[in-house]
């Protein structure tokens, strides 16, 4: 008997760590959340064999493990299917089904969607949250994003910067996506596709109110794309009532995201400063013996390394005005007040992030000195 129970707790627990393991790797990709909101890390384009990509959709699931991921989308081109002769597809929702299927045991949401293709001026566009990709198939692309909002689905523009489709390398929106924002069938428009960011794209954006979008767009491995040179993929940060589907849905419709990709950060205002004010914790102010000099330590809680210059009308001893505090580490600044004061207004400007074309985020703090 006493056997058979201990046979029965090591299944348990065999069972139990199957369920419970966890996939993250070293370089898993962190950002904290924002006051009202939690901060979901997603990836919502990605190809499979069941498109152009090299692997199969658990590999995907798996990545996004390592990664820290919390929502990836698997976005086939509905219309270009170069393996079909090796992996005959008549079911388009099958990637998405395998994915699911691979993420039950994880904390990871699979979002259903998929890559419409086009030439230009249509192009391509990913939309996500469908119910049913057979039914996106169709000769007319026109037909293609009516059959999207039909689904409920948030479609957004994929490198609209594509030289392939744009050979200045700007995109152009033409009267195919205007008719598509009129509509209510276009919601977002990547500004960073893969190793691409283009401001011109930011600048769209902005004018029509379409929801900051950034993709890996990964056709074959993370780690050799991305992880072995050095780089986090490219991802969305999305500010979500909740962590679910329902939350991340309307969160998106609503436009609150930040389009990250390593030490670069992409927003609109009002949603890039939270999470860059969330990003940085001042953890200590104090005077340098009887000086009037204010050593200040900065830590960084995100994968972004993050490069500031200095807007106080006070200059900095021993430090430049510009400087970064790496990701998931500390940086001090000391700060010459010229008089010994109890508090301090901290204001920098973000480098690495943009709030527009060519306009940085400036962040305030307010410094309690702690000696004084
Ligand atoms: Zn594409
Ligand atoms: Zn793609």
């Amino acid at each position: 008997m006493k056997t058979q129970l201990l046979f029965l707790s090591i299944l348990f627990s065999i069972t139990f760590y199957a369920q419970e393991h966890s996939h993250k790797s070293s370089g898993a990709i962190t950002y904290p959340n924002v006051p009202g909101y939690k901060t979901l890390k997603t990836d919502l384009h990605q190809h499979t064999v069941f498109s152009d990509g090299n692997v199969w959709p658990t590999i995907r699931v798996m990545e996004a493990l390592r990664d820290n991921l919390d929502v990836i989308s698997l976005t086939e081109h509905l219309e270009y299917q170069p393996h079909s002769k090796d992996i005959p597809h008549p079911d388009r929702n099958r990637s998405f089904e395998l994915a699911l299927q691979e993420a039950k045991k994880h904390d990871l949401l699979i979002v259903h969607g998929s890559e419409i293709t086009r030439s230009a001026p249509a192009g391509h566009s990913n939309a996500i949250f469908i119910s049913d990709a057979n039914n996106l198939m169709d000769k007319d692309s026109v037909k293609q994003f009516a059959e999207a909002k039909k689904q409920g689905a948030f479609v957004f523009w994929n490198h609209p910067a594509w030289y392939p489709q744009s050979p200045n390398g700007n995109p152009v929106l033409s009267d195919f996506q205007k008719d598509r924002i009129k509509n209510g069938e276009l919601h977002g428009i990547e500004v960073i596709n893969a190793t691409d960011y283009a401001e011109e794209s930011l600048a769209l954006a902005l004018e029509n109110n379409l929801t900051i979008m950034g993709t890996s767009d990964v056709h074959d491995l993370i780690d050799w794309d991305y992880t072995e040179k050095g780089h986090n993929r490219p991802i969305t940060l999305v500010f979500a009532k909740e962590s679910s589907e329902t939350s991340l849905k309307e969160a998106l419709f609503s436009g609150r995201t930040v389009a990250v990709f390593n030490s670069l950060l992409v927003g609109k205002e009002e949603n890039l400063t939270p999470l860059l004010k969330a990003c940085i914790v001042v953890e200590g102010a104090t005077y340098i013996n009887n000086t009037s000099i204010l050593k200040v330590t900065l830590k960084n809680v995100s994968s972004s390394d993050l490069l500031f210059e200095n807007q106080m009308p006070h200059t900095f001893y021993s430090s430049s005005p510009v400087f970064t505090v790496p990701a998931e580490g500390t940086k001090t600044i000391q700060i010459k007040t010229l008089e010994r004061l109890d508090s301090v207004e901290l204001k920098l400007k973000v480098l690495g992030a943009y709030i527009a074309p060519k306009k940085h985020p400036v962040l305030q703090w307010q410094i309690v000195v702690e000696n004084n």
